[in-house]
């Protein structure tokens, strides 16, 4: 695939690799789990690396493989690797880059699963992290400690949608050595695009805009050839989360659309979060396109379009009216994931970041009256009736 495409039309034309006898138009789903050798001979050169060509399907198949060298391209990685969920590439990342005693750096909120992660490892493997709002190169450089082995952030911040300069976090990590890993998740390769702007390793749950219709549970991490074929070969192939090829073919299909699905829900999110903004029921909307924030500033640097979640709080305080305003929508489904046709909406503090400690929450600042809306593909009208009907009627 020439360099000269566009986005667009990589992400649509990038399986003319895969050698199909048939001249098959879609990719063919290669729904095996191993790969017949024509001679013991020829096995044991697979083994040894001497041949090229599959093995078994955990080590790698062709329909995973097709999706793989996608995100690879849509990323400006040399190489990524599928898993079989986000956090199955967020964990394998972890393991593959940390030992006993070793410091995490971290963003100042990250993925609820992934806090449960780091606590794991914290317990049984004396892994420590501590969090940052590592927006000066000053302060990242204060909080680098010697056992500090990468620094791992998301932006926008799930679900606060605060914005941090991939480009400072960058420049402080290179000056000591240090790797970035960024969960690229509420941007998609569309929107933004970490290796670019100096960052190491890119990790997706390609469970929510990559593959976009809410039916497939993935991930994926994108970097250089070395690293990737290094974490294939050790924490992806021993600790097994791979993705299907099933799963892989699904994903395809729904990556050829990412562009004009993401156009579209970042049209009806900057649209409804205008909306949102004026409503008197309405407390804080974060939206990382509104204001004039040296955050936005970031945001619309680093960012294409300011993507389709908002966060925003209402002025009751209490959970209770929380919950009854969402159980007032009709159309907006209450469901925790993002990036799917539907529009979902959930919240955080009892539900994608309940594992947090109280504190820890408020520290994040994920407060009791905090909803995160992932606006869907729906006409952008009937989204705000059903949310304006909900507020109204508090
Ligand atoms: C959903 C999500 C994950 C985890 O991905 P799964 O596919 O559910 O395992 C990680 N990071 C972010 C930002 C997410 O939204």
């Amino acid at each position: 695939m020439g360099k000269e495409y566009q986005f667009e039309t990589k992400v649509i034309h990038s399986q003319e690799k895969m050698k199909d006898p048939y001249n098959s138009l879609a990719p063919p789903l290669y729904q095996t789990a191993t790969f017949v050798f024509d001679k013991a001979e020829s096995g044991e050169r697979r083994f040894s690396g001497e041949e090229e060509g599959h093995i078994y399907s955990r080590l790698g198949n062709p329909t995973v493989q097709l999706a793989e060298q996608k995100i690879a391209s849509l990323e400006g990685a040399e190489a990524a690797l599928a898993f079989g969920s986000g956090m199955g590439a967020v964990s394998a990342v972890m393991m593959s880059m940390v030992r006993t005693g070793s410091h995490i750096l971290c963003s100042k909120g990250i993925y609820g699963c992934t806090f449960g992660l780091l606590n794991m490892l914290k317990e049984k493997f004396g892994v420590t992290y501590s969090f940052s709002e590592l927006s000066s190169k000053e302060e990242i450089e204060k909080e680098i400690r010697p056992e500090t082995a990468f620094i791992y952030i998301e932006t926008p911040i799930n679900p606060t949608m605060q914005i941090i300069s991939l480009q400072t976090v960058a420049e402080a990590a290179k000056a000591h050595g240090l790797r970035v890993v960024v969960d690229n998740t509420f941007c998609s390769p569309y929107l933004q695009q970490p290796l670019s702007h100096g960052c190491d390793i890119v990790l997706h749950s390609a469970t929510k805009y990559i593959s976009g219709h809410g039916d497939v549970i993935g991930g994926f991490a994108a970097g250089d050839k070395e690293y990737i074929q290094k974490l294939a070969m050790t924490e992806r192939k021993d600790i097994g989360a791979i993705m299907s090829p099933f799963d892989a073919w699904l994903l395809l299909r729904g990556l050829k659309t990412l562009p004009v699905r993401m156009d579209r829900h970042c049209e009806s999110a900057a649209e409804i979060a205008g909306r949102l903004l004026m409503h008197p029921a309405v407390g804080q909307v974060v939206y990382p396109f509104i204001g004039d924030s040296e955050e936005t500033r970031i945001a619309r640097k680093q960012m294409k379009k300011g993507g389709g979640l908002i966060s925003f709080t209402l002025k009751e305080e209490s959970k209770l009216e929380v919950q009854r305003f969402m159980n007032a929508l009709n159309l907006i489904k209450i469901a925790v994931s993002l990036g799917d046709a539907e529009s979902l909406i959930q919240h955080p503090a009892t539900m994608t970041h309940s594992v947090i400690p109280e504190a820890e929450r408020h520290e994040m600042g994920i407060s009791e009256n905090l909803v995160r809306l992932s606006v869907g593909l729906e006409n952008v009208e009937d989204i705000w009736n059903d949310l304006n009907q909900a507020l109204n009627a508090l």
